[in-house]
């Protein structure tokens, strides 16, 4: 064995053996020759594998490899998240559904952990309270990390609780709320946390968020759980349910339109 390696280092010494190449991109299964100088052709750095899938849009915006959490039609895709009985909020006759007050927060009956989700909520016209009581609810990501609702609209409040907050952690970069009473979307992308074995954080949970189309969180960092009072906890979990939020003040918050795309 010893005496092969030798010989094949004195071959190699004499020849003047080149190193070959290291491997960076999915570009090399599609290199037609490895060259020192770099590709030399389109070719070299054109793939044609993996293929995507192809995904169509239905009318009403929605994707169809997307899980339709609600259609406004049931709440099948629902439960309370206080005792996991049967949703109490309202479902209107034009397709949304509103906040019932002191029923509770909602939450999805299935788990999740990278998602896409969009969804689409409104504050009444009619105004009624001011700073955090004014039409507070809000988006919970795996049942943790709180996207803020709120009606924003000439109401001030603390700018990291205010609407499109990650809660008490994140300041959006802008306030993009159509007037109080009309629709406004969330497109969300999250990330979840990774643990280790002995149950540390490796890896922290990442969102972004685009609020009527208007970037206003761009891949932050979640701290971890988004707390009323106190500093952000990091118990370890797995997928976890989306859970809207009652606010338990008359917030009267609508919601339309929610579903939700699975990321690898
Ligand atoms: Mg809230």
């Amino acid at each position: 064995m010893r005496l092969t390696i030798c010989i094949v280092v004195l071959f190699a010494a004499v020849v003047g053996c080149k190193p070959i190449p290291e491997k960076k991109s999915g570009l090399e299964d599609n290199r037609v020759s490895i060259q020192d100088e770099g590709p030399t052709k389109p070719e070299e750095t054109e793939l044609f594998n993996p293929i995507p899938p192809k995904v169509s849009i239905d009318a009403n915006g929605v994707p169809d490899d997307a899980i339709v959490l609600f259609n406004g039609k049931h709440f099948d895709e629902w439960t309370s998240a206080v005792d996991s009985t049967e949703v109490k909020w309202v479902l209107n006759a034009d397709g949304s559904m509103t906040v019932k007050d002191k029923t509770g927060d909602i939450q999805t009956r299935r788990n999740f952990e990278n998602i896409q989700l969009h969804l689409e909520w409104r504050s009444p016209s009619k105004i009624q309270g001011k700073g955090q009581s004014r039409a507070n609810s809000g988006v919970f990501l795996q049942n943790r990390y709180e996207v803020q609702v709120l009606d924003n609209n000439d109401n001030k409040t603390y700018v990291n609780g205010q609407v499109g907050a990650i809660y008490k952690q994140s300041v959006p970069y802008a306030m993009a709320s159509r007037p109080s009473g009309e629709w406004n979307t969330y497109d969300i992308i999250y990330h979840a946390p990774e643990f280790d074995d002995a149950g540390v954080k490796t890896k922290a949970a990442t969102i972004t968020v685009l609020h009527n189309g208007v970037l206003i969180q761009d891949h932050f960092e979640i701290q971890g759980t988004t707390e009323y009072i106190g500093w952000p906890k990091n118990e370890p979990h797995g997928k976890a349910p989306i859970r809207l939020q009652d606010h338990r003040d008359n917030s009267r918050v609508s919601y339309r339109n929610i579903w939700v795309r699975e990321l690898d």
